[in-house]
């Protein structure tokens, strides 16, 4: 039988608790008992006025941050909207059916000035990974590296080209924030410092951003966002905003490895990365550190027109000296200096040599150095450490960390595709690092709710 027609009809009174509307099975149910937002207004405290209009709570502003980030609402106006509809949202945010909203502008004013200010952002994603450690999720063993580009909130057509590009007349009085925030951060090692080499093109509204056609396809203005992770249940233990260059995320992980040892003592056996961290300085930074590196070596010695390759000539450390596969030796010095200044310092690269007669009479000079007269070897400053990684690339652990380096792109595909950061909203290296810290928050939180999921109430008969 069908049953009445339903009609609109507005009941005087309502007895509604949102308690009982959110499932206990929701996602937001589990994040909010990783959420401890008990000190941020102890914490904010001094960059409040203390007279004029009372503000907004701070921890409502952070929890609608939050749910934004962990559900993929890039737009603030569009968080504002869901906030208001959704009850699961509502009730995180600690808002009843009839609190009021905030305005949307109200983010745009506090996140470019107190939660900047005072790096609240960052005091957030160290809580959660605090929490990942208290509940055993890092052991901080073995640790992996990597970057990803994020597009930035700049376009082509509002950029110039490096030849027309005068920095010199920038008119900082009435220069937007990124543009001021590009000249603070041009002796950062992370941004300007990391190469001189300018971009192809200059964006007007964000220039610190950086044009890059690394990716197949057409090229873009964009950020790196660098995750260090534990690899044992993929926590993000740290995340860095840079330039997308090479010499700014390979400089990113000794930053992150520095911070997270002063901030959480965490002292890896290993760090996991892919070859673009493989260079000389880098390995040998990472050895001095005593932490195994697990990444494929830069090498360009390596021959492809079928001679002897410095691989196939033995090294000998206490002679400082290498011996080629017909016995010979190849020096560096060949006289005792008597001025200590005149030895071998170990820095930069060392060049080694054999004796011109002997190669000249050597049978195997065709498979060694057939086109110079003498066959030299070249060793750079670093070479312990590359040859100590080579040796680790040998290992069955190897192998197996090669295999956990695939955490960190999940965790980069899971960034992209299912919290929507594809491209920056906010401009400006600040702007960057604000993004790439909730992001990484919103991340680790979503892994304590799926290992810890909340409690679930047993049905009453
Ligand atoms: S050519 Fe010189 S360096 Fe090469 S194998 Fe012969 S002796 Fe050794």
């Amino acid at each position: 039988m069908m049953g009445p027609k339903q009609e609109a009809q507005a009941a005087l009174f309502y007895e509604f608790s949102l308690e009982d509307h959110v499932p206990q099975d929701h996602l937001l149910r589990s994040i909010d008992r990783f959420v401890d937002l008990n000190d941020i207004r102890r914490y904010l405290a001094e960059f409040y006025s203390h007279t004029g209009r009372p503000s907004i709570d701070p921890e409502l502003l952070i929890r609608m941050l939050l749910v934004g980030y962990c559900f993929g609402i890039r737009s603030e106006r569009r968080l504002c909207e869901e906030v208001h509809l959704n009850l699961a949202y509502r009730w995180f945010c600690r808002l009843d059916l009839s609190d009021p909203i905030p305005n949307h502008s109200t983010f745009s004013k506090n996140r470019h000035g107190r939660f900047r200010e005072s790096a609240l952002l960052r005091h957030l994603f160290e809580k959660t990974v605090a929490w990942c450690i208290a509940d055993g999720l890092v052991s901080g063993q073995r640790l992996a590296a990597d970057a990803s580009f994020i597009e930035a909130d700049a376009n082509k057509q509002n950029s110039t080209p490096k030849e027309d590009w005068d920095r010199s007349a920038i008119d900082l009085n009435d220069a937007p924030r990124a543009v001021k925030e590009y000249l603070d951060v041009l002796d950062d090692a992370a941004f300007g410092a990391a190469s001189e080499v300018e971009p192809k093109f200059i964006s007007h509204s964000d220039p610190a951003s950086q044009w890059t056609a690394a990716r197949k396809g057409p090229a873009f203005f964009s950020y790196s966002t660098n995750y260090l992770i534990d690899t044992d249940h993929s926590v993000i233990v740290d995340v860095e905003g840079t330039r997308s260059i090479r010499q700014a995320e390979v400089g990113s992980v000794r930053t992150m490895l520095d911070r997270i040892k002063e901030q959480h003592d965490i002292d890896p056996e290993r760090l996991i990365a892919d070859s673009a961290y493989g260079s000389g300085p880098m390995l040998g930074w990472l050895v001095n550190r005593n932490i195994k590196p697990h990444i494929p070596v830069l090498d360009k010695a390596g021959r492809t027109d079928g001679t002897w390759s410095r691989t196939d000539f033995e090294w000998d450390p206490e002679n400082n000296q290498y011996i080629c596969p017909e016995g010979e030796p190849l020096k560096q010095f060949r006289r005792n200096y008597s001025d200590p200044n005149r030895k071998p310092t170990g820095k930069g690269v060392a060049k080694y040599q054999a004796l011109k007669h002997t190669c000249q009479a050597c049978p195997s000079k065709m498979k060694c150095c057939p086109k110079a007269e003498v066959r030299k070897i070249t060793r750079e400053e670093h070479e312990d450490a590359r040859q100590f990684a080579r040796d680790i690339a040998k290992t069955k652990q190897y192998k197996t960390s090669m295999r956990l380096r695939k955490k960190v792109e999940m965790l980069f595909a899971h960034l992209k595709r299912i919290l929507g950061l594809g491209r920056l909203r906010l401009r400006g290296p600040c702007g960057a690092n604000d993004e790439f810290l909730l992001a990484a928050t919103a991340q680790n939180l979503r892994k304590l709710a799926k290992i810890f999921p909340a409690p679930q109430q047993t049905r009453k008969a």
